[in-house]
């Protein structure tokens, strides 16, 4: 118990991860080991994109999901990018498509990700997946709003008919996670705030589950949490204390019931949601997985 009252639970991302991975690991094996392939593509030479594909395709490996990667050049055109893009798209043995954002600013992404077939958009980042996700038809889920899911449900955090306000209303994460928890089955009343939003703190206050993805270090903090409510950072800023999160956890802790760790966290289920993604992109496909 913590001076202030309230015990707050860690909701650590390490187990849910690992327990996640290992039922893909299951699914694969009892399925006989088929083909699965996930395809990234990498455009320059930003170092924090290249960690991210290296830890995509180790997480792959592990799997025993098979990797094709193409890196192009920083000045690469957009119709170099597109035709590797689309012979992407066009090969049969390739499952999923991942084109790791941000690309260089000369290249349209949106002519980019208008060429990934549903059914490969493994990211959930286009329209299509967008408007399944909306529709309520199936497709892929964004790793980032998939993996805030996935946690709720291994800690049981109940989430129907409760107060859940995303800060945040990007097409990455924020928009669609809200979108996700409204949905039927998941049923939460869902707000969704952002930088114009008046009154954040009482807004939040009237949470059951504040989950913040602003990239705005430390600001939500214990005025902003009731009693009991379960507080969800998504939020990653480098600063010069190091990686910090959305959310100022020493003001939290004592009030929030359940608070997930920073690092630690929904940084660690991105990459695992990206392999639930490719292994159920595959079975759309056609593999019996
Ligand atoms: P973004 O910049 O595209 O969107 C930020 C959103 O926050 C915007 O909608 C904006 O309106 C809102 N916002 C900004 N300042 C605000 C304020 N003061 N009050 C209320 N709302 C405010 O960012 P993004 O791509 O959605 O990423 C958000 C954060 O999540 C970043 O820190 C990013 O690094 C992190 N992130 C983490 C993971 C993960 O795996 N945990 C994955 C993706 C992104």
């Amino acid at each position: 118990m913590n001076s202030r009252g309230i015990d707050t639970i860690s909701l650590d991302g390490a187990p849910v991860r690992d327990a996640l991975l290992e039922s893909l690991k299951n699914r694969i094996i009892e399925a006989g080991h088929p083909h699965i392939s996930l395809a990234t593509v990498l455009v320059g030479s930003d170092s924090p994109s290249q960690k991210y594909v290296a830890s995509k395709h180790k997480a792959a490996a592990e799997l025993g999901i098979d990797s094709v990667r193409v890196e192009l050049p920083e000045h690469a055109t957009q119709e170099e990018l597109e035709r590797e893009v689309l012979a992407l798209a066009k090969n049969a043995s390739v499952h999923g498509i991942l084109v790791q954002m941000p690309l260089p600013v000369h290249l349209n992404a949106e002519r980019i990700l208008a060429m990934i077939p549903a059914e490969k958009d493994v990211d959930g980042l286009t329209e299509a997946s967008l408007g399944k996700l909306v529709r309520g038809t199936p497709g892929h889920i964004g790793c980032t709003p998939l993996g805030v899911l996935r946690l709720l449900e291994y800690y049981n955090i109940a989430t129907s008919g409760k107060h859940a306000v995303v800060i945040g209303r990007s097409t990455l994460v924020g928009l669609p996670l809200s979108v996700l928890l409204a949905r039927k089955g998941i049923d939460a009343t869902v707000t969704l705030a952002h930088s114009k939003t008046h009154h954040l703190e009482k807004l939040c206050l009237s949470a059951d589950i504040v989950i913040s993805a602003t990239g705005c270090p430390r600001s939500i903090t214990g005025a902003h949490i009731a009693p009991g409510a379960t507080v969800i950072d998504v939020g990653i800023s480098r600063t010069d204390d190091g990686v910090v999160g959305d959310v100022d956890a020493f003001s939290v802790r004592g009030i929030a019931g359940a608070l997930t760790p920073m690092p630690g966290g929904t940084g660690l289920m991105t990459v695992a949601c990206l392999m639930e993604n490719t292994v159920n992109a595959a079975a759309m496909q056609g593999v019996a997985v």
